[in-house]
């Protein structure tokens, strides 16, 4: 009898566990949605695990350097909010690309005296997702400054319904991959400029630890015939990896002194869980979910610690390297899909600036 209620508590547990940190609100109605489900509840559970034991690892020291220019997407909430607190402390130039300049600035001010930080804070108007709003957002920002020391593809979305972007592409691939593609092709000349020997400049891709179970679906990149908001996400952060790994070995083949990392910035209680279940359990989500601070740090780590220079195409994690897709591995797979973005975007030449 006990044994028997036992199980029903331990069973009726699972299920709840379930029901709550579902990646949508919906109930999964295929095997296919089952199985992403699954694959997602084990990553997240690792991925606790990962932060919780790596916590003392995760740090970044700041230190000034105020002649270096940062440019962020996102920003104005989130773990970029707090990206942005981090770069300002290093007394930077830090210039964001958003949605709603105003607000963006106001958001930093209420975490930032403005008036009395030697940072600098620029807000320009940036819509990622929108391939013209990523080209003239390049376009100001070179005609502003003839180098950028650091570039940060932070925005991003996750688990949203299926949308198609003014440009006919997914919403999760435009926004967390394609628009920072181009981002980064039409700011790499200045990129290049900042970069000087023993001091790169450096390109920050805010990926995510569920890239593991990502699949580029080549045949049909925007999902048209199977969407599920959660095998988008993941498609969109497997993205991210593959092309950083062969932006660097490209990088590295013409000697130029910039480099390309990418990162998982841990499981973070952040606004980007408002389409999933877990938006009805807030205290377990304080409880174990990392901060937005916490969040920053180990992105602000690949963008300024004297560690890693030189170390570029490197997944990391929690202050040190984490586990990422075998695909990435192979620099075939890399090669191909960074191919397949650059026909999607009629890009001849990667990197050089001209779209
Ligand atoms: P968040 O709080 O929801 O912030 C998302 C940021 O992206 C906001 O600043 C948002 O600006 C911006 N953004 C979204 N769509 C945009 C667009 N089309 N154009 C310009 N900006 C846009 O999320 P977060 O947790 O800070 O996420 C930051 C990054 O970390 C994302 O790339 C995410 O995938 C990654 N990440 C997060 C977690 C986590 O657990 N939170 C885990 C792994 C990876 P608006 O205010 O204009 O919407």
């Amino acid at each position: 009898m006990l044994l028997a209620l036992f199980w029903l508590l331990f069973v009726g547990l699972l299920l709840c566990a379930f029901l709550f940190s579902k990646t949508t609100k919906e109930f999964p109605k295929s095997w296919f949605e089952w199985k992403t489900e699954f694959r997602y509840q084990y990553l997240g559970i690792v991925g606790l695990i990962h932060d919780a034991h790596y916590a003392a690892r995760d740090r970044v020291a700041l230190y000034k350097q105020p002649d270096r220019i940062a440019v962020i997407t996102g920003g104005n909430r989130g773990i970029g909010l707090r990206i942005v607190e981090k770069l300002l402390a290093c007394d930077m130039t830090v210039v964001m690309g958003v949605r709603d300049p105003t607000s963006a600035e106001a958001a930093v001010g209420a975490i930032v005296d403005l008036k009395e930080s030697k940072g600098k804070l620029i807000c320009e108007q940036l819509d990622v997702g929108d391939l013209k709003s990523v080209q003239a957002f390049a376009q100001r920002i070179k005609e502003r400054y003839t180098k950028v020391d650091l570039l940060l593809n932070n925005a991003g979305i996750m688990f949203a319904p299926f949308k198609l972007t003014a440009d006919g592409y997914e919403s999760h691939f435009a926004t967390n991959y394609l628009g920072h593609f181009l981002l980064s092709h039409l700011l790499l000349p200045r990129l290049k400029a900042a970069g000087k020997p023993g001091k790169n400049a450096r390109i920050v891709n805010v990926s995510s630890c569920v890239n593991l179970i990502g699949r580029i679906n080549y045949k049909d990149i925007n999902g048209n015939q199977q969407y599920y908001p959660g095998t988008a996400y993941s498609q969109s952060k497997l993205a991210q990896i593959l092309y950083t790994r062969h932006l660097q070995t490209l990088l590295d083949a013409e000697k130029s002194h910039v480099q390309v990392n990418v990162v998982h910035p841990g499981i973070v209680d952040t606004d980007l869980f408002e389409h999933s279940a877990t938006t009805s359990v807030p205290m377990f989500k304080k409880l174990f979910f990392k901060t937005p601070e916490r969040g920053s740090r180990t992105v602000v780590f690949a963008a300024i610690d004297p560690s890693i220079e030189g170390q570029g195409g490197t997944y990391l994690s929690n202050g040190g390297k984490g586990p990422f897709h075998p695909d990435a591995r192979k620099p075939e797979k890399c090669e191909k899909f960074f191919k397949f973005s650059c026909e999607l975007l009629k890009i001849k030449q990667y990197g050089n600036g001209e779209y």
